[in-house]
């Protein structure tokens, strides 16, 4: 089972693959989307999106250069900025997808203080994503801040940065926790990052939300 997802074609599945197309879409508009898929040479996902299945999508290598050919197109910041736009927009998709399981954790999540409402959120997310997609995340914490650890990224794969290049995970997480936590938006930072030499790219969420601190 523990293929190294480098040693053949790591891949999101098209129900996946086709929740990131679409958030895209939303934050770059019809013409911006297909801009930056024609640049990152998928020009056949221009007007057409993979089905909402769970055979193999869009490859690591080409989410890398999907997210390559926004910065390449707007710029560093605006690229960075629109990806994290597209990471909070894709929570709908996702809630869409994944119905099911999300409207079991929304009745769970109601009766419990939000501390544990943020913890089983990213824990739900961590469960989705290492079970449907070759992306490996482990979670731990500090006594500040939950960590996620994501060990084996389809995001920045292939990718050299300056910055930070996962700021479409940032978003996904920086969305789950404000729905989570019934409209409180929480600080997250991409503290280390593989297209930057780190080893793992790791997402730092601080547990008290800034409007919490002091309070
Ligand atoms: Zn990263």
């Amino acid at each position: 089972m523990s293929v190294d997802p480098a040693h053949r074609n790591a891949c999101f599945p098209n129900r996946i693959s086709r929740i990131l197309l679409l958030a895209l879409q939303d934050v770059l508009g019809a013409n911006g989307s297909s801009a930056v898929l024609t640049t990152a040479k998928l020009p056949h996902y221009v007007g057409t999106l993979p089905p909402a299945d769970f055979e193999p999508g869009l490859t690591f290598s080409e989410i890398g250069r999907l997210f390559e050919a926004l910065e390449s197109i707007y710029g560093v910041q605006a690229g960075d900025r629109l990806a994290k736009q597209a990471g909070r927009e894709s929570f709908k998709y996702w809630i869409e997808g994944f119905g099911g399981l999300v409207s079991f954790a929304d009745v769970l999540l109601r009766f419990l203080p939000l501390s544990l409402r943020v913890r089983i959120g990213v824990e739900v997310v961590a469960e989705i994503i290492n079970r449907y997609t070759d992306e490996r995340l482990v979670l731990g914490e500090s006594h500040d801040q939950y960590l996620v650890k994501v060990e084996t990224c389809g995001l920045c794969a292939g990718r050299r940065t300056d910055i930070p290049a996962c700021g479409y995970m940032q978003g996904t997480l920086d969305e789950l926790l404000f729905w989570v936590s019934r409209g409180r938006r929480f600080t997250i930072r991409e503290t280390a990052c593989i297209a930057l030499g780190d080893p793992a790219c790791v997402f730092a969420i601080d547990k008290v939300p800034p409007s919490f601190a002091g309070a």
